[in-house]
């Protein structure tokens, strides 16, 4: 029987979807809708490559059209589904348009928060979630002299670096005491604030942003108490919204993200979830742990695989070591596992010439491991936490020790 598959959200979710659901033998029709019009592209390089400069926006689809036409996957740009009747079985776009479907697929990813104070409209305001604000923010940042970045999470320390690259002074608002507070341990947190310093960027911790003011042609960013930051240009990258309404309104169970088991599917069968979007209680997580979502591309990848096989009737439990990265100045970082909880830290390599690994523990298991500049560490990592495998904080520490070996 020919079967449909209707994907709705065409990023890194939605499009690993199609591609892993049609690999894993699935003959039917595929209908991937998107609501941007831009082929579906990579988000990553918009805060820091496509805002310097060095990577154009012809590398930025995820996909070609080849590969679409190829795989049979019908992209539907511009559409935005609005409704979905599940005893039909049916979803219906903005259009009026109503596609039937066997399988349903929602990959609707996360929307920026938007920040709510008076003139927090002004066209000198920034987010950057799609490429229509990359676009806008890499056009304004050509001119700008000064930039008041609010919220220092990745987004907004991405942003803060590629602005200085051009030249533009920054200074960071953050509510929190540090940086990266959500992400970071408070080891890494004082190492990116020292790297940012080191550049010439400023910091306001602690504070709230109370209104923007109109400045002649710039604008003026009130804190609370008090202070005013002149400047010509605003970004803001104060976290995300998950896009749950469609599945709240036709009666899924949504708890901070469409909840999923741990093999992607939403409390309807014929129904998965995966990436910004998908809430679920992770395999580390102590038993009775709430569900929660994992903001990353990786996850969206690797979740989107696990609903694939679900959709073809071979469903695996999602059991994959979380890792992020982020490049800002000369810094790569990246983490694999979550450091939460830990109760000691063990340091491999040098700090002083970025070049580093931080190893977490909780007790004498090894959690998660943050490196800089430190790629194939980083890679050794994922194995040794995707083994579990029983290292001492001495043994991390030890240059000498092989590492690689453990990982075997
Ligand atoms: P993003 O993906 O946008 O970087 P994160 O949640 O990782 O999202 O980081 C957002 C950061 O913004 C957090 O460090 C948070 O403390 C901070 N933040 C949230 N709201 C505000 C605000 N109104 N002003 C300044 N910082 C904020």
């Amino acid at each position: 029987m020919n079967q449909t598959l209707v994907i709705v959200g065409a990023s890194y979710a939605g499009v690993q979807l199609a591609a892993a659901t049609r690999e894993a033998g699935f003959d039917g029709r595929i209908v991937l809708i998107g609501d941007e019009a831009d082929a579906p592209y990579q988000r990553p390089p918009l805060s820091k490559g496509f805002l310097t400069g060095s990577f154009s926006e012809a590398r930025l689809p995820l996909r070609s059209q080849a590969f679409f036409d190829e795989e049979k996957i019908e992209w539907m740009p511009s559409m935005r589904a609005t409704n979905i009747d599940r005893a039909q079985r049916e979803v219906e776009l903005h259009d009026g348009t109503r596609i039937a479907y066997d399988h349903l697929a929602l990959t609707t990813g996360a929307r920026v928060r938007k920040l709510d104070c008076p003139g927090a409209t002004l066209d000198a305001v920034h987010y950057l979630r799609d490429l229509r604000d990359a676009r806008r923010l890499a056009q304004t940042a050509r001119a700008a002299r000064r930039a008041v970045v609010i919220g220092g999470g990745y987004i907004g320390l991405e942003a803060a670096a590629s602005l200085r690259q051009h030249g533009i002074d920054v200074t960071v608002v953050e509510t929190e005491a540090r940086l990266l507070a959500r992400v970071a341990s408070p080891w890494m947190s004082a190492f990116m604030q020292r790297a940012h310093a080191d550049k010439g960027v400023a910091f306001e911790f602690g504070r709230k942003v109370v209104a923007l003011q109109p400045l002649d042609d710039a604008v003026s960013v009130v804190l609370d108490d008090d202070t005013h930051l002149p400047c010509d240009l605003v970004v803001v990258g104060i976290g995300v919204i998950p896009n749950t309404e469609l599945a709240a309104e036709c009666g899924l169970a949504v708890a901070g993200g469409i909840v999923v088991d741990e093999c992607a599917c939403t409390s309807d069968p014929a129904i998965v979830a995966a990436g910004d979007c998908a809430a679920f209680v992770p395999h580390w997580a102590p038993p009775g742990s709430r569900a929660s979502r994992i903001e990353s591309v990786q996850n969206a990848n690797d979740m989107a695989k696990v609903a694939a096989l679900a959709i073809v009737g071979r469903p695996q439990p999602y059991r994959v070591v979380p890792w992020f990265w982020s490049d800002q100045y000369d810094l790569k970082l990246q983490m694999a596992g979550i450091h939460s909880g830990f109760t000691h830290h063990a340091l491999r390599g040098s700090v002083d010439e970025k070049k580093f690994s931080i190893f977490y523990f909780r007790g004498d298991a090894l959690i998660a491991v943050d490196s800089i500049n430190r790629p194939q560490e980083h890679m050794l990592a994922r194995k040794l936490l995707a083994q579990s495998v029983k290292l001492a904080p001495h043994e991390a520490e030890d240059p000498a020790f092989d590492l690689k070996g453990a990982a075997q």
